[in-house]
Order: structure tokens, then sequence, then C-alpha cells
């Protein structure tokens, strides 16, 4: 289980590879607006890998920083999968993809109000987070998260070899 190990914090380019870390289950932080000192502040005190594509930021020290060359989502979830050995552990989709807090499962009868009718029938297990209240099941989305990353990393395993 590698998830435990790898805790992030994305700069504020790299929010979409932030929401697909959350989905793999690593700890990342990740702010749409915050200052470098910050930043770098919050990861050393939480002992996190900044992840970046500022050549400059990358070259602080005192803190380990991650810097990215892939511009495309795809190419940037490769090069972290690779580069850490990332993968899609047990506990995928348990983190909320917006504040990273862990979800806690929640009893259908709670949430039926909080999601589609259909999306009630068709599913039996929910997931809420406890700090904003967003409800998550393995959905469309899901599939589509995990077909995407199936991919970024399959490459990313064909390209160590
Ligand atoms: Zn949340």
């Amino acid at each position: 289980m590698g998830s435990a190990q790898h805790r992030f914090i994305a700069d504020c380019h790299l929010g979409r590879v932030a929401k697909y870390l959350r989905f793999m289950g690593y700890d990342t932080l990740f702010f749409p607006t915050i200052q470098d000192t910050e930043l770098l502040r919050i990861a050393k005190d939480e002992t996190r890998t900044v992840l970046t594509r500022d050549a400059a930021l990358a070259q602080r020290k005192n803190v380990p920083v991650y810097l990215l060359d892939a511009v495309e989502l795809h190419e940037q979830l490769h090069e972290l999968a690779a580069h850490f050995g990332l993968e899609i552990g047990e506990d995928a989709h348990r983190r909320c993809l917006v504040c990273n807090a862990p979800l806690v499962r929640v009893c259908p009868a709670a949430i039926q109000k909080a999601v589609p009718e259909k999306v009630y029938k068709t599913f039996d297990t929910f997931r809420q987070c406890p700090e904003c209240g967003r409800v998550y099941w393995n959905g469309d989305h899901y599939r589509n998260m995990i077909l995407l990353l199936e991919t970024a990393l399959q490459n990313a395993i064909d390209s160590q070899q």
C-alpha cells in the first residue's frame, strides 16, 4: 500500500492532478490560491512533497519538491505514477475529491434526499464527506476516473520496463 507513504501538496496549477491523487487514496492538499511561502511552510510542517511545474519553486531547499515535466493530465499522472510508484489502492475513492477529507460510509436512507432517485435505487454503497457533505457512489464519474487512471498508470508501468 503506497498511499499511506506519500503525502502531497499540489501547487495552484495542479488542481486536476490533486483530484486524481485523492481519488487514488493519496492525501493531497490543494489550494486554488496560495502564496509560495505558505505552500512551502505547510509542506515542511506536514512532511508533504510539493508538486509543481514551477522551476523556481522546485529550487527551494528544506522541502521535498517534485518538478513535473508533463503538461497534459494523462501524462502528469503517468509521470507521477512512474516516479512515486503510485497505484490505485484498496482505498481508492475513499477521500473527498474537493476537501481531501476521508469519506465516511453512510446508511443509504441517510442520504436519500441528497442524491437523484435513480442513483438511490441503483447503488447500495454510499460514502459522504464529513466536511462538505458531498455524497459519493461508484457511478459513471467513478468509472470514468478509474478508466483514465488505468490508462495512465498502465503506461507508467510499461515505460519503466
Ligand atoms: Zn468534501
